[in-house]
């Protein structure tokens, strides 16, 4: 199971001289998020997902959950990231700023649920770049059909889920934030 290659790592250079809100702040993040990503219901069709598309679960060889966001030089925020000759997956969280402003303006339910589809969403788009390498139009376009499968179960008991998958993409549309 890939629940058995994920971990919560710490990059301290990544944000500099965090405070101590921060950091309380990004750790529950993500634990939240790593605890997402080990669903058993998630894992279960992570497994199909990687059968479907002919990716050997043993290529991957772990998957980080950074506390700490990566900007990018331009500002825009970076979701996840593959080293395809490393098998390693990185996934990011979005910064304490934005999510301070989703919670106000959404509530925290929803926002809990867009924190933990993103982080799914940014899984299977790394895990599908261990195929497609550098084509990255075919990735998004996977990623997005995927996850719509994957949402479709949750959607009849969350209201918020299509939002959010508009959210999601849209986003990515605008940002770029789920490129590599
Ligand atoms: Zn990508």
């Amino acid at each position: 199971m890939l629940s058995n290659k994920m971990k919560i790592t710490v990059h301290p250079e990544k944000l500099e001289d965090p405070s101590q809100r921060q950091v309380g702040f990004y750790m529950k993040y993500a634990s939240f998020v790593l605890r997402t990503l080990r669903r058993p219901s998630f894992q279960k069709f992570l497994s199909w997902m990687l059968r479907k598309e002919n990716i050997e679960e043993h290529t991957v060889r772990d998957v980080q959950v950074a506390v700490f966001p990566f900007q990018r030089k331009n500002g825009n925020g970076l979701a996840g990231h593959c080293n395809t000759n490393r098998g390693r997956i990185q996934i990011y969280p979005k910064t304490l700023k934005f999510c301070q402003e989703l919670m106000q303006e959404s509530g925290k339910d929803k926002f809990t649920l867009y924190a933990g589809s993103r982080a799914r969403a940014a899984l299977i788009h790394e895990l599908l770049h261990l195929k497609y390498a550098n084509d990255e139009e075919k990735v998004r376009e996977l990623t997005r059909k995927y996850f719509a499968v994957f949402a479709q179960n949750r959607s009849a008991q969350n209201s918020h889920m299509p939002s959010i998958y508009n959210m999601i993409f849209r986003r990515e549309a605008t940002e770029n934030a789920l490129k590599t």
